[in-house]
């Protein structure tokens, strides 16, 4: 391995110390919260000379933390962004706040998702904070809370930072990530009507009706292969789940079937309702006692950036330089707080960091220490490119 620019002992005890910080969500993991991991990153953020440094309330005791290198000025601004909080611990085959380091790997929850990328973003701050190179844009760092459950953090970060361009630093196995699916989350009522289980053909059978829905799913997810996206492959429609009824010998009059519709960059909310619309039309053509309602509960937008974008262009150049490679963008198989900041905020925005996503949530969370020190490197360099 290559001599780091970053300071390794730095990054390395801080991310220990990340680690060894509960910051499991409440409302994944019934958890603490992130409140203890605030702090201590605020602690140690302000000793690190010129960074102005601030904790911005969110909610309860629940705050996100706001660092920012001011630029000389002239310079585009730069905002590195990761969540604090992680997923709950139960079923951990390891110590998840006690972390270890065996064969080059740091083990515990959050080394990949993603204390790593946050400790790698603040090592990188403190090497260009400490430089001769001032930056003539701002560097902003922002962690933030909630991002494992309604992204409360990101939401209110939004409302008062902006930066011409922002990477998350999710895992992505060191690539550049520059797509992600959203989702929308929809609930169909069908309607029957009860009847005695001795005559349950006076009744109409709600569980049925919402059975019809469930097997023209498979018809609607070939349809879907047609709007196939290069990077992310075809939008997605699962069940998710089904209530009905109320009594062995009762006809059910009601069932309420939940589902989850991946969305693909291109796709809206109204053109996903307006599937489920068509879905339950064909039903009704062949069975007019069929009564079926559908109304969106909840979604999410997907996340795109052109790859002519210059932060694209500045990163997967910056990565190329330090691995190697040729490192073209990917897509990731999960949402993030990117999508927030590309959509509501108007950010482009893309995703880098150490670490693989498919141990993130596991029994056994690592992180290879060699990737989270290359990771701060490139940090340090992409912003000293961008924000020039
Ligand atoms: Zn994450």
């Amino acid at each position: 391995m290559g001599a780091r620019i970053v300071d390794r002992a730095f990054v390395l005890d801080l991310l220990n110390d990340l680690v060894a910080t509960n910051s499991v969500n409440p409302d994944v993991g019934n958890g603490p919260g992130e409140s203890a991991l605030s702090n201590l990153l605020l602690e140690r953020l302000s000793v690190v000379t010129d960074l102005e440094v601030r904790q911005q309330h969110v909610t309860g005791d629940r705050s996100n933390v706001v660092a920012v290198l001011r630029g000389s000025g002239g310079g585009r601004s730069l905002m590195l962004n990761g969540h604090m909080d992680t997923v709950g611990v139960e079923g951990m085959s390891i110590e998840p706040f006690r972390p270890v380091v065996r064969d080059g790997f740091i083990h515990g929850r959050g080394t990949c998702d993603m204390k790593s990328a946050i400790a790698a973003m603040i090592g990188a701050a403190k090497s260009l904070a400490g430089s001769e190179s001032k930056l003539r844009g701002d560097l902003i760092l922002s962690f933030v809370v909630d991002e494992e459950h309604m992204s409360l953090g990101i939401t209110k970060l939004v409302e008062e930072y902006k930066a011409d361009a922002a990477i998350v630093g999710e895992p992505t196995e060191m690539r550049i990530a520059t797509a992600h699916k959203g989702f929308v989350w929809i609930e169909v009522e069908t309607k029957g009507r009860a009847a005695h289980g001795s005559v349950p053909e006076k009744g109409v059978d709600a569980i049925v009706h919402a059975a019809k829905i469930v097997t023209r799913l498979n018809e609607l997810q070939d349809k879907l292969r047609a709007h196939r996206h290069p990077l992310l492959g075809p939008p997605k429609i699962h069940t998710s789940t089904i209530q009905g009824g109320t009594h062995w010998s009762i006809v059910p009059d009601r069932c309420v079937l939940r589902l989850e519709r991946r969305t693909v960059p291109g796709e809206t909310t109204a053109l996903v309702m307006k599937e489920i619309e068509e879905l339950l039309d064909s039903i009704r053509l062949e069975d007019s006692n069929f009564k079926g309602e559908a109304r969106k509960i909840f979604e999410r937008p997907p996340l795109e950036i052109s790859p002519n974008e210059p932060i694209v262009q500045t990163l997967q150049q910056t990565i190329t330089e330090a691995i190697g490679t040729d490192q073209s963008p990917v897509g990731v198989p999960y949402w993030t707080d990117g999508a927030i900041l590309s959509h509501s905020a108007s950010i482009p925005t893309c995703l880098f960091g150490p670490g693989d996503i498919s141990v993130a949530h596991s029994p056994d969370e690592y992180v290879d220490a060699e990737d989270v020190l290359q990771a701060a490197d490139i940090y340090r360099n992409i912003a000293q490119k961008f924000c020039a």
